[in-house]
């Protein structure tokens, strides 16, 4: 079946909304936006957007989203007025619905039911950790029963609902992380994004890491993390849609430390594709000299892994000579040829 194309106008709300001050978080300094979003912003943003694409090429969906803010904390006033920017667009069919993140302490049925008589149809709620000492840690108590009670408003009202955890968070660990991913799961989101945790200037936790109280994790330690974290999201059919922060100027400029990288997907994508190849050469009962992988021809890179560092790392695992990633084949799914 066809995946259907989509098209996602981003609005940077940086913290509107919100009465909270989470460690990790100064949303002004990761979007990259300081003012309020008034509805000038809001229809240049479609405006540039859809203009962008031509008329016979529009993604089959649209959508505007709210992002960086808590939207059900604001005013009704000002969601009606937000609202209302992206109501000429939704009314002429360019702009099919709208998305909003907002935290789970601020959701109930009747705020759900009035994002739904506004085209809301999707709600992304951060949930970053479900461990209560985790939480505590960065100032953001707010238990399972609380989420629990957020989801079940948004389901109850047939929206769409996205997850969001952030892994390296003070308190946290993999066995701590990994629990947080099953609590996730059986909440059976559509889709979930994974953040691993920077630290960013201007927040409590820069001052936690300048104190020496939090430590922020290695990249391999991250990316070894998140690949766990990826194959338990696949294994219950939940796709991750996103795994790091955009490289947003703005957020590279405020980035004290952790684990970032410009292709962090990529480097958890290539382990996984790593793990595929370990397990293949496990079943042989002798390990040849050589080895041929045969992959398919849009996955070379993964199989190669960065700067062939999979090739390096499966030669002297297993002590073979020389490792060949055959990609003329046209193969669907990976090979080995001995
Ligand atoms: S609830 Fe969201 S916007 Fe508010 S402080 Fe926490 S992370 Fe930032």
């Amino acid at each position: 079946m066809k995946k259907r194309s989509q098209l996602i106008v981003p609005v940077f709300i940086p913290h509107e909304g919100c009465p909270y001050r989470c460690a990790f978080c100064n949303q002004s300094k990761i979007s990259g936006t300081q003012s309020k979003s008034d509805q000038e912003i809001v229809r240049n943003a479609i405006k540039e957007y859809l203009g962008a694409l031509e008329r016979n090429s529009l993604p089959d969906v649209r959508e505007v989203a709210f992002y960086g803010g808590s939207f059900t904390g604001l005013e009704i006033e000002r969601q009606k007025y937000l609202f209302d920017a992206v109501r000429p667009w939704i009314d002429s069919g360019h702009i099919h619905l709208i998305r909003v993140s907002t935290h789970s302490l601020l959701v109930n049925e009747r705020n759900i039911s009035f994002l739904k008589d506004n085209h809301v149809r999707i709600v992304e709620l951060g949930i970053q950790s479900t461990n209560n000492r985790v939480l505590d840690a960065v100032g953001r108590p707010c238990g399972m029963e609380t989420v629990k009670e957020a989801v079940n408003s948004i389901r109850k009202n047939g929206l769409g609902l996205g997850l969001q955890l952030m892994p390296g968070l003070p308190e946290d660990e993999e066995s701590i992380f990994m629990q947080s991913v099953k609590d996730v799961i059986e909440l059976e989101p559509d889709f979930v994004r994974i953040y691993p945790t920077l630290v960013i200037k201007n927040t409590q936790l820069y001052k936690m890491y300048e104190d020496g109280k939090y430590t922020p994790w290695s990249l391999d330690r991250m990316v070894g993390l998140v690949k766990e974290a990826m194959n338990e999201f696949k294994n219950a059919n939940i796709p991750v849609i996103r795994v790091g922060l955009h490289a947003d100027p703005s957020m590279l400029a405020n980035l004290v430390a952790g684990p970032y990288h410009p292709s962090f997907r990529y480097l958890v994508d290539s382990l996984i594709a790593r793990d595929k190849m370990t397990a293949l050469i496990d079943r042989l009962e002798t390990i040849p000299d050589n080895i041929t992988f045969k992959v398919p021809s849009r996955e070379v890179s993964l199989y190669l892994g960065h700067k062939k560092d999979n090739i390096r790392n499966l030669k002297n695992k297993f002590g073979i000579e020389k490792i060949v990633i055959d990609h003329t084949a046209n193969q669907e799914e990976l090979q080995l040829v001995a």
